[in-house]
């Protein structure tokens, strides 16, 4: 399957005068065209950092991408200058975030900031061609065209979730990056958000990045997972590699429960004890050890280094070499 995206070796920092937080550490995350690829892991795992260097939105003065490339469609985003990205922001990659409201301007009309979306990658529309697209967009994500004269304040938090939406997809983007679009709403609404993305996806043949805390819209929408843990990529495969195969990451196994049933596997994450290490002060070894039931004397020692097959990969000393694991809690010689 040709790529859209194909990120390698991507490690970004952010630094203050007193300290430098290591927020992804050399990782590699492929898509697929036309594949959705789920990126999922507790807070601060370094998801939303990973998001934001792609499109070379990292805070200014603190973050900073210190080694790697991310390719789209063969051209690396990472050196092109601030017109060439911007020419691919809301173009041909869209980002829709959690809070519609980041992406929201209060005072403008939502049929005005479609327009305004449409207008920078389309330029030379007759007006009648915006309002018509507008009109196009809005009933795509099941709004009615005669509210476009409204503000957002005037929308629920589904509705401006599927305007910003509407807004991501103006321009008919090849890559739509979803951070964590469905857990500020409701849940029903969330499930019909989620429905509608979906939908979407498959008509229009968007390629996605979906950054999810929540196991059920893997499941139901991903083709791909990619487990993050501390900056790190721990595993990464196909959803039946994830849900339905035997060997796993301690760190997977641990969030998504041991019960090795599908529908009990379609829920939030689960919690596992202890905590994420400081990205200031990272283990030598693997960043998992001290939350891990299998760590060996190797593993403090360490560093994993990934093992793959076709369509998986783990990073993890239980499978040094092999995909296939001998697993006994609580013994530890290596
Ligand atoms: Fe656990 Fe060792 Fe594997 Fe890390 S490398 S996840 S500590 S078994």
């Amino acid at each position: 399957n040709e790529l859209i995206l194909d990120i390698d070796d991507l490690s970004v920092i952010y630094k203050t005068d007193l300290e430098t937080v290591k927020a992804v550490n050399g990782i590699n995350l492929k898509i697929g065209k036309g594949k959705t690829l789920g990126l999922v892991g507790e807070t601060g795992a370094g998801k939303t950092t990973t998001a934001l260097s792609i499109l070379k939105l990292l805070p200014e003065n603190t973050g900073k991408v210190t080694s790697g490339n991310v390719k789209f469609e063969g051209t690396n985003l990472l050196e092109m200058n601030e017109h060439e990205i911007r020419e691919i922001r809301g173009g041909q990659i869209a980002m829709v975030f959690q809070d519609p409201m980041t992406s929201l301007n209060p005072v403008m009309t939502v049929g005005d900031q479609i327009a305004e979306a449409i207008i920078m990658h389309n330029e030379g529309l007759s007006k009648g061609e915006i309002e018509k697209r507008i009109d196009e967009k809005l009933t795509m994500v099941g709004i009615l065209p005669s509210r476009k004269t409204e503000y957002p304040h005037q929308f629920s938090g589904g509705m401006k979730q599927r305007v910003v939406i509407a807004m991501a997809l103006a321009c008919e983007p090849k890559l739509l990056i979803a951070d964590e679009p469905t857990t500020a709403l409701d849940v029903t609404i969330q499930a019909q958000v989620l429905m509608m993305i979906k939908e979407l996806r498959n008509r229009l043949g968007t390629s996605m990045l979906m950054i999810t805390h929540d196991l059920g819209v893997v499941a139901k929408i991903c083709d791909d997972v990619a487990v993050m843990y501390a900056g790190e990529i721990v595993e990464a495969g196909t959803v039946h590699d994830i849900f339905l195969g035997e060997d796993h990451h301690p760190y997977t196994e641990g969030l998504f429960g041991s019960i090795p049933n599908l529908s009990s596997r379609t829920k939030r994450l689960n919690s596992i004890p202890g905590l994420m290490p400081d990205p200031t002060n990272l283990p030598e070894g693997c960043i998992f050890a001290p939350r891990c039931k299998y760590c060996m004397d190797i593993c403090i020692r360490v560093h994993p280094n990934t093992v793959f097959d076709e369509t998986h990969s783990l990073k993890c000393h239980l499978f040094d070499g092999k995909l296939r694991r001998d697993k006994q809690e609580g013994k530890s010689e290596k």
